[in-house]
């Protein structure tokens, strides 16, 4: 037993040489709070990395962290924890990680919420209990979470964020030399043809390497199988988000009218949100983001998805790698992980904001080692505290 005493919300801003996914397009402004909204998928975007930080503190001095995705207005998230959900932790037990996920999760919802920010931010708190949990008990999480299936994380690389085709095409080799052999282009940036830019990479990494294409939920389910059809002449290994996320029907059409799997779920937070696309038979490969689910809510969904035998390649998004921890410990438990994100842009640059030995080499990722997830924020990340800038 370990009792809550404290619970800390520390929204963080990271500046960016380039912004996310690439310099910004033509015409596109910014506003005087850092946004803007990228043409090609319509979504907004930060000129920072921004996320929540979670500071969990027992009274017997164990001190956990967790940390969720929050690259829009982390302010939010910060407030809903300071005003409500950190004062009715206190007092509870950290070694009953999921009681306090479904208590967080029950509580909002005659309020209406079950997903979206609220659940993004009970998954920093979910994180952060977890790893004081496994400081409290000296195991890593994944022994928590069942036990270390596999000693190789296998990871693709994610974005190749250079202006031209050819451009990126020669950054996919550069990392091919590197000793990675998976790669994942975004459509939302193919400026010279979706497809093209499949042939290009088939043509410039060679017949082995899988390819996968975010499609960015742009497309109308005809749209989308027209256009996965043209990209797997190349053999595409992956179809990510093909159409809209409330078009549950649009991509069970797609998942069926394919030859490659759709990759669904990295909006998506719970249970309850997979289990009518698995039902539909939407999902060929699952793509949970543990900055959304948190550690309780992604073990649930792991497990549903297996049920449906639905392979699981967790999605890693913007943030300093506490959650991006969490997930590699969840992962290496799993019995249908294919492959683990490697989003280089953001990862390799964030590393030095903890202390860690979390790394990924030569087309894998390394668990961290230690109690508990293994990372901890250094003081150059709080010193990105917003609320300090
Ligand atoms: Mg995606």
């Amino acid at each position: 037993m370990s009792i809550i005493q404290s619970v800390q919300a520390i929204p963080i801003r990271i500046p960016r040489d380039t912004p996310y996914l690439g310099k910004l397009e033509d015409g596109v402004t910014v506003t005087d709070t850092g946004y803007f909204v990228r043409p090609g998928n319509r979504s907004v975007y930060s000129m920072y990395d921004q996320s929540l930080l979670v500071k969990i503190t027992t009274a017997d001095g164990i001190t956990g962290w967790g940390e969720c995705v929050a690259f829009v207005a982390p302010q939010a998230n910060a407030a809903i924890i300071r005003e409500v959900i950190g004062p009715l932790l206190v007092g509870r037990d950290v070694t009953d990680p999921v009681v306090l996920y479904h208590d967080l999760y029950d509580m909002m919802r005659v309020r209406g919420f079950f997903g979206g920010y609220y659940h993004d931010t009970i998954s920093a708190v979910d994180i952060a209990v977890w790893d004081a949990y496994g400081k409290c008990v000296d195991q890593p999480v994944c022994k928590l979470l069942g036990g270390r299936r596999h000693q190789i994380l296998p990871a693709y690389v994610s974005g190749l964020p250079m202006p031209t085709l050819d451009e990126r095409v020669q950054l996919a080799k550069q990392w091919q030399a590197r000793g990675f052999d998976a790669f994942k282009f975004a459509s939302a940036v193919s400026h010279e043809g979706t497809a093209d830019e499949m042939a290009a990479l088939r043509e410039g990494l060679g017949p082995k390497t899988d390819i996968l294409c975010d499609m960015h939920w742009k497309h109308s389910a005809p749209e989308a199988i027209r256009l996965i059809d043209a990209m797997d002449r190349y053999n595409l290994c992956v179809a990510e988000a093909p159409c809209r996320p409330e078009d549950i029907q649009g991509q069970a059409d797609v998942a069926h009218a394919v030859r490659c799997p759709v990759g669904i779920g990295e909006e998506l937070r719970t249970t309850f949100e997979y289990l009518p696309r698995l039902e539909k038979r939407a999902i060929g490969v699952a793509q949970p983001e543990m900055g959304r689910t948190g550690i309780s809510s992604f073990m649930e969904i792991c497990q549903l998805c297996r049920a449906f035998h639905c392979n699981i390649m967790p999605h890693a998004s913007i943030g300093i790698g506490i959650f991006q921890a969490a997930s590699l410990h969840a992962s290496v438990v799993l019995p249908n992980l294919q492959y683990h994100e490697y989003q280089h842009s953001i990862f390799d640059k964030n590393l030095a904001f903890v202390n860690t030995d979390m790394c990924c080499k030569n087309g894998q990722f390394h668990l961290p080692t230690g109690p508990g997830l293994g990372i901890e924020p250094n003081d150059k990340a709080l010193a990105c505290c917003i609320e300090s800038a």
